[in-house]
């Protein structure tokens, strides 16, 4: 940062160390966390032009309130869902997140869940490393993942790097979203109940927040049908977990291979014991070169507003 008074930053989650370098060398950096005394951040409080956040913060209005002279929310991560955008717009507030330098990651991770969960891979290597592949021989057959039916739920920037790499398995592609748009090559449908009644695997890749809770219910699971294998990397909010957990143990969808749940890091025990799904601790972008760039992108918003410049990669409702 140019100014020669460094800007206060407050940090209200756990940060990644990557973005905490950013902000150690070049900001006064407060962290909520860290902070064992209350009232030294209250003191601190009116200071604070900038609040630091990870992809699933919350900053809610209470917060953005309690800050007088807060300028910017810059969040590392794609989902700005925890923040009150409503809040932070009505004080003229910025909100910056890091979008694309994390598709391909993302996307690569939903073709490894669909391809874990189809091939059961995780059951493979248990298999073999507990000496049953040698006790009893072969593993039951798999499904085939090429040329199967896929349908993206959200034909966003990392839905379409889903969609890129599944053509090249020879998938047949078709999606749902807000609305159609004209320049997608893909079929697509109105709403996830009639897209899954047309997939064999159906990847949930929308934002989370209000306009997606839950978008994925029981009558969009008995669509999918028992053959179907529901994959989601967006938010946990947008599938609803005891709907997908009662499909599963009935056979009304086949599998499952999930990266985000509805109340992390706590996965319920009856989803854990399910065989035929494959659970991730939401890492679809956690790579080293991709949180680096991220990290990067994050304080780059910083450091242009502060630079009296326009962030790089604000929300789109601060545009
Ligand atoms: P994006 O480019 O904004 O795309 C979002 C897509 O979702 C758009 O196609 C949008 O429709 C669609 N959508 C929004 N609301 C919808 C609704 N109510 N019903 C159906 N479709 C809806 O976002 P992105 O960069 O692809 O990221 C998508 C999300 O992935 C993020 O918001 C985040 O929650 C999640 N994510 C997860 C991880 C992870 O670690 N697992 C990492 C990064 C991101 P329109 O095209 O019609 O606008």
């Amino acid at each position: 940062m140019s100014a020669t008074t460094p800007p206060a930053v407050l940090a209200v989650a756990k940060l990644s160390p990557l973005y905490l370098a950013h902000l150690n060398a070049h900001c006064t950096l407060l962290d909520r966390l860290q902070e064992s005394d209350p009232a030294a951040l209250a003191r601190l409080a009116p200071q604070v032009r900038a609040v630091a956040a990870s992809g699933d913060s919350r900053v809610s209005a209470d917060l953005i309130n309690s800050l007088p002279a807060l300028e910017i929310i810059s969040v590392m991560g794609v989902g700005y869902d925890g923040v009150d955008l409503a809040a932070a717009r009505a004080r003229g507030i910025m909100v910056t997140h890091t979008p694309d330098v994390l598709n391909d990651d993302v996307a690569d991770l939903a073709l490894g869940l669909m391809l874990s969960a189809a091939r059961q891979l995780p059951a493979a290597d248990r298999y073999v490393r507990s000496g049953e592949w040698a006790a009893k021989g072969p593993m039951p057959l798999a499904r085939k993942m090429s040329g199967a039916r896929l349908g993206i739920v959200g034909m966003g920037r990392i839905g379409q790097a889903i969609a890129q790499r599944a053509a090249a398995f020879g998938m047949t592609i078709a999606c749902t979203a807000r609305s159609a748009k004209a320049e997608r090559p893909y079929r697509y449908l109105p709403d996830a109940k009639s897209l899954a009644a047309e997939s064999d695997f159906l990847v949930v890749i929308t934002p989370g927040g209000a306009g997606t809770r839950k978008l994925i219910d029981a009558d969009v699971l008995a669509a999918l049908g028992p053959n179907g294998i529901l994959v989601n990397v967006a938010r946990g909010s947008v599938v609803d977990e005891a709907a997908l957990i009662d499909a599963l143990e009935r056979g009304v969808i086949a599998g499952a291979g999930l990266d985000v749940f509805e109340d992390e890091p706590n996965v319920p025990e009856r989803l854990r014991a399910l065989p035929q799904v494959v659970l991730a601790p939401h890492i679809g972008s956690a790579t080293s070169a991709t949180r680096q760039a991220m990290a990067d992108l994050a304080y780059a918003n910083l450091r242009a507003h502060f630079a009296g410049e326009k962030p790089p990669t604000p929300v789109p409702e601060c545009r």
